[in-house]
């Protein structure tokens, strides 16, 4: 049994192979920090730690990234509406996004580096580029010159005139004034007076989104990473640049895996703040419970819509509150207690025990090795929870004969076994 990943750079499902023998670098795209995060940030998060829980299950050493961009025209346009400071709002959007997170049961990164802590990596990785040829300034702005890299094809698999022809409605494109080729993109730019802004070898101005994840990234985990993650829609451009970036710098590709999880949905739309059907974590969780919230978002194959509505939150309520409760009675009744006198009509069920209890502890071992069949097979979340929820059943019939273990070894067994299903998907939180 080995883990396989659907790779998005490949367009299939890979034997996971690290790159380090045991040890695992994650980069998985931060927010930028203009507004509370919504229940897509939720799934994306949520899946990602997922993740990380499984590798460290498995024994792989995990070193999990995942960065701020608390610079942006979105946060400087958001600031000024609210008449705030732009860097103020950003702390306090990472804020938060850390509670919201927390309240997920996300572990905390080992890391979540800020672009304005990064500014200097960022100025010199740009001057790496202009130096190599890769890059070239135009009145005060750096550009990436996408041609002389090769152009772009690391991620995606349709020609970018495709992709970016729905957005400029068949037009042609003509490159930007200055520019040498279309879709040439910003390392570093110039800001309006009164914007925050750093100084740089071409003037006062601020980095492009690109070039501050290839800068943060290898900063901390060197020039190739095994996995990097997000959103569908971080594909391109934003992880297609980051990572051409990275290759024409380190000669090699940036990161071995590239996930990407998929949107959640509300009736046949996708989740958008344009579509008005728009719902922050801040609301669901005053809603739902924590658990809950994360229970649903683990409810789908990570890569498949997820359908966000209140029959599927009371669903996912319903079943996991079997599945909690399941794992609580196995864990609670594993240690045995010193015998006692029991009733007659309790002496019956006694007999059956022992046999009730290796047919149980027989079925929690074939669960826990479909278990980690499912999640070998592109952590496939969707089939665990069937799993966990069989596992419920498996408990319930049990308990109607047994009410508790009578022998140590079958109640340890079981209860490892339902500490090891929780440590992955962290829906029990109070074990
Ligand atoms: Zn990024």
């Amino acid at each position: 049994m080995t883990l396989t990943i659907y790779n998005s750079k490949t367009k299939r499902k890979e034997k996971f192979v690290a790159q380090e023998d045991k040890k695992v670098k994650i980069y998985v795209c931060g927010p930028t920090v203009y507004d509370v995060p919504h229940i897509g940030h939720g799934r994306s998060y949520v899946f990602f730690d997922v993740v990380r829980r499984y590798l460290e299950f498995l024994g792989y050493n995990v070193t999990f990234l995942t960065n701020f961009t608390d610079i942006e025209d979105s946060i400087v346009k958001r600031a000024h509406e609210l008449g705030k400071e732009p860097m103020r709002l950003a702390e306090e959007m990472i804020e938060a996004f850390l509670n919201e997170m927390d309240k997920l049961g996300v572990k905390r990164a080992n890391l979540y580096p800020r672009v304005t802590e990064h500014i200097k990596d960022i100025i010199k990785m740009a001057q790496r580029l202009i130096e190599l040829g890769y890059a070239y300034v135009v009145d005060g702005e750096v550009f990436f010159d996408v041609q002389k890299a090769g152009g772009y094809g690391l991620l995606i698999d349709r020609p970018v005139e495709e992709i970016v022809a729905r957005e400029v409605e068949g037009k042609p494109i003509t490159p930007p004034l200055g520019r040498h080729g279309p879709y040439d993109f910003t390392l570093w730019r110039r800001t309006r007076s009164g914007d925050p802004s750093w100084d740089s070898p071409w003037g006062k101005g601020r980095p492009g989104w690109h070039i501050e994840c290839s800068a943060m990234a290898t900063k901390y985990l060197g020039p190739s990473i095994d996995i990097q993650g997000g959103g569908l829609d971080l594909i391109f451009p934003h992880h297609e640049s980051s990572s051409l970036i990275c290759q024409v710098l380190y000669d090699r590709p940036f990161a071995k895996y590239y996930l990407h999880n998929g949107f959640i949905t509300v009736g046949d739309q996708k989740m958008s703040k344009s579509l008005g059907n728009f719902v922050t974590l801040r609301e669901v969780l005053k809603k739902y419970d924590d658990q809950v919230v994360r229970f649903f978002l683990l409810g789908k194959q990570y890569r498949a819509p997820l359908e966000y509505s209140d029959e599927e939150m009371t669903k996912a309520e319903l079943d996991l509150r079997r599945i909690q409760s399941a794992i609580k009675i196995t864990v609670k009744t594993a240690a045995p207690k010193p015998s006692r006198r029991v009733g007659s009509k309790e002496k019956h069920s006694l007999k059956e025990c022992p046999d009730a209890e290796k047919n149980l502890v027989d079925k929690l071992g074939d669960a826990r090795n479909r278990f980690i069949e499912a999640m070998n097979d592109d952590f496939n979340t969707e089939e665990a929870i069937r799993i966990l929820l069989r596992v419920s059943e498996y408990i319930e019939e049990f308990t109607q004969t047994c009410k508790r273990f009578r022998s140590a070894e079958a109640g340890q067994q079981a209860k490892a076994i339902c500490k090891q299903f929780n440590d992955v998907m962290g829906v029990c939180r109070k074990l």
